[in-house]
């Protein structure tokens, strides 16, 4: 049973966790050792005057029109926002602070404690991440100079795949000229992957070594991953978020050469496309509308791009699923999780419809039910048990800081 919130303890130490973006930065104070999200907010729209912040804190959404022009200024209203409406940082106990980072290339395998030449190489690897780690970068040099007295630690979403065989993670291309531009898949959402695939280890009170797991990461960005005992042996992202997965407004897996036909043919340029791919595509391209909700809404109204896009949206799923069932010869567990993983009862139930000569059923009574909590939607006795765990990379992050600080400490 949980604590009351007047049993709990309270936190002794927390760590603030920080993903910047390009324009936006996210954060949330988090007790490492419970679990809660102290504090949470956003700032948006940073670069211009019309920015905004959005502050959570015991119940309270607290919203302003700021003044952002550059990532300093917006972490200076965050640290502003903290002192008027709490928590107080001071009494928190901040023993760390987390940075998100997407892209760590073939350079990290884990959390590191960031120094200087830690952000010389998150920047060294702008190239392969050049919509993500710039904001990175930014975040880390400002918050270090506001919080110079509290390790700093860099989590990549990358790491957790570093495991990946060569064999999977390797494209079948000129191999000098992959070497040379770092062409090769490193996968992504690794902190969700990794949360989710020991979640599971931990609800079933099984050994993680024991689990052979497919994750199924949904959100607005989605991914897939093949898990065996703990360690990842292949993911659907590749050398950027754009691979695998239909999403809500990425295509994932075309053939390469349509690039080439909407270049030469409709005279689009590089960028058209690549804003195309990442932007206007997915669910998004196909129905209009990339939220899950509308989506079905659209369909019930009987919406035909809707529906098709729902259609190849399952599709590629099953496509993804069994192509992992048969890498991994083994498996124990599908886990859905994220944004539509976790809400989206159609989507699950149509991903897993079909299945039954492969042991992979569900209860449709069970994968109605709403909860918070991680479960099992299986029927009891399926060889191949299906459960729903909510993701928390902000906690992972928290903690793997908290752990990597510990070990340096
Ligand atoms: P990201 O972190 O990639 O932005 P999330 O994991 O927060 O994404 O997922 C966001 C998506 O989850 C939304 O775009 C929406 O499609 C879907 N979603 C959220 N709540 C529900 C719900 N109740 N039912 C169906 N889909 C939902």
């Amino acid at each position: 049973m949980n604590p009351t919130s007047d049993e709990r303890p309270r936190a002794t130490s927390s760590v603030l966790v920080i993903n910047a973006g390009s324009s936006s930065v996210k954060y949330q104070l988090v007790d490492p050792a419970g679990g809660e999200a102290i504090a949470s907010g956003i700032v948006e729209k940073i670069g211009s005057s019309e920015g905004s912040v959005s502050h959570k804190f015991e119940g309270t959404k607290t919203q302003r029109t700021v003044d952002v022009p550059d990532h300093g200024a917006a972490l200076r209203v965050v640290l502003d926002l903290f002192s008027e409406i709490g928590p107080s940082l001071a009494d928190a106990n901040v023993v760390a602070v987390g940075h998100r980072v997407v892209q760590g290339g073939s350079l990290f395998s884990g959390p590191v404690v960031i120094d200087d030449a830690i952000v010389e190489d998150i920047r060294g690897l702008i190239p392969l991440a050049p919509l993500h780690n710039p904001g990175h970068v930014r975040g880390i040099e400002v918050a270090r100079a506001l919080f110079p007295d509290v390790p700093h630690v860099a989590v990549f979403d990358t790491a957790f795949f570093q495991t990946l065989p060569e064999a999977a993670y390797t494209y079948a291309i000129d191999a000098e000229v992959a070497r040379e531009h770092g062409v090769r898949r490193y996968g992504f959402h690794g902190t969700s992957h990794e949360y989710v695939s020991k979640e599971v280890a931990r609800v079933l009170d099984r050994p993680l070594e024991d689990l052979n797991t497919i994750v199924l990461h949904l959100g607005n960005g989605a991914s897939a991953s093949a898990v065996r005992g703990g360690v990842a042996v292949e993911t659907s992202m590749g050398l950027t978020p754009l691979e695998g997965l239909v999403m809500g407004t990425r295509s994932g897996d075309i053939d390469p050469a349509i690039v080439f036909h909407l270049h030469r043919n409709a005279g689009m340029s590089i960028d058209e496309i690549d804003d195309l791919l990442n932007k206007r595509s997915g669910i998004l391209g196909l129905a209009g509308d990339n939220d899950f909700r509308t989506l079905h809404e659209l369909v019930a109204a009987g919406h035909e791009g809707a529906r098709l896009a729902l259609d190849v949206y399952v599709h590629r799923l099953k496509k993804y699923i069994g192509s992992y069932l048969a890498v991994l010869g083994r498996v124990d567990v599908i886990a859905f999780t994220a944004g539509v993983g976790e809400n989206d009862e159609i989507v699950r139930r149509l991903v897993m419809r079909g299945l039954t000569d492969l042991g992979i059923e569900i209860d449709e009574v069970v994968n109605d039910v709403r909860s918070p909590e991680a479960r099992t939607i299986s029927p009891e006795g399926t060889k191949i048990r299906v459960m729903i765990v909510p993701t928390n990379e902000e906690l992972a992050i928290a903690r793997q800081s908290l752990e990597i600080v510990g070990a340096q400490g």
